[in-house]
């Protein structure tokens, strides 16, 4: 029987998450020793451990069938391969940064100025659209440290608090992409591989959908019933159950975790107590 193959970051920063993603979906595979093949016992998978760089390449010439890879990396490498799930965590940005002295006007600043890089592509593909004319220094690895060696006027770079620029005297001043965690595809697949990786992405959305939502539970006054569950944008109508307490109900719902906070302050508003919210594991719609 065939075998989906998938490269997964051997480490860094989309390791441990893409390692927990395939145990959230209940796919068990020996992992650790430094080994760079491993195999499921219980999910017809083989998981092979790389740069991630070299991710989409392996993906397009087939050795691997499927990969997960930063949306930045995707981009940045042209490969035939396509994006079929975004994964949802490793989210940052790829941006400009110039010294914080520098007084920044626009993108214009960066016309006959020196940009160091690890992402030429996608930064030359911005200076054309926005008719910039600079130079791009390429370079594999602290990006951030240019600017101070006298490399370059300023740097694109990946950056998710912005620490690291703030520490080497830099500042954002342009936002190039966002990215995320992405499993990215080979556009030939056999149809034993097709069922394989539809059963996957099933589980894994699955995952995802429950990441993105909580079970809620709470108590009401019967008379306040109605408001709440006009409040409760759940996957259904709720769940209500009689209390004990002569004249309350218990309510179950799920409600998507964005809007946590500002419903939780309305459902108090209205009369809501002992609210609990869970998570869930999995969300099978
Ligand atoms: P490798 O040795 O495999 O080439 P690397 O040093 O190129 O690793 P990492 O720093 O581990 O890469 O980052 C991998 C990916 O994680 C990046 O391509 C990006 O999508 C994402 N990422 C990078 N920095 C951050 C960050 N600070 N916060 C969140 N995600 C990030
Ligand atoms: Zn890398």
């Amino acid at each position: 029987m065939s075998k989906l193959k998938i490269a997964l970051q051997k480490s860094g920063r989309l390791s441990e998450k893409s390692i927990s993603l395939l145990g959230e979906c209940g796919i068990k595979f020996p992992n650790g020793g430094g080994k760079l093949i491993s195999e499921s016992s219980n999910f017809p998978i083989e998981i092979l451990f790389l740069r991630d760089d070299d991710i989409p390449q392996y993906v397009e010439q087939q050795v691997v069938d499927i990969g997960i890879v930063g949306e930045n990396v995707f981009l940045e490498s042209q490969k035939n391969i396509n994006i079929i799930e975004k994964l949802l965590f490793s989210a940052c940005r790829l941006s400009l940064a110039v010294p914080k002295e520098i007084s920044y006007t626009g993108p214009d600043f960066f016309n006959n100025k020196r940009v160091a890089t690890s992402y030429p592509n996608i930064l030359k593909a911005y200076f054309q659209k926005n008719n910039i004319h600079a130079t791009i220094e390429v370079i594999s690895g602290s990006v951030e440290i240019a600017p101070g060696i006298g490399l370059a006027d300023g740097i694109c770079d990946i950056v998710s608090s912005g620490s690291t620029l703030l520490s080497n005297g830099l500042k954002e001043v342009e936002k190039i992409l966002n990215s995320q965690a992405v499993m990215v595809a080979t556009q030939n697949l056999d149809a034993d591989k097709q069922l394989i990786l539809d059963k996957l992405l099933f589980r894994i959305r699955s995952v995802l959908k429950a990441k993105e939502n909580k079970y809620i539970l709470l108590n009401t006054p019967n008379k306040q019933l109605e408001k709440i569950i006009r409040i409760l944008p759940g996957m259904n109508s709720p769940t209500i159950l009689p209390l004990a307490k002569e004249g309350w109900s218990s309510l179950h719902s799920v409600i998507s975790e964005d809007k946590f906070w500002d419903i939780i302050d309305e459902l108090k508003e209205a009369g809501a107590e002992g609210i609990l919210v869970v998570p869930i594991e999995k969300m099978i719609l």
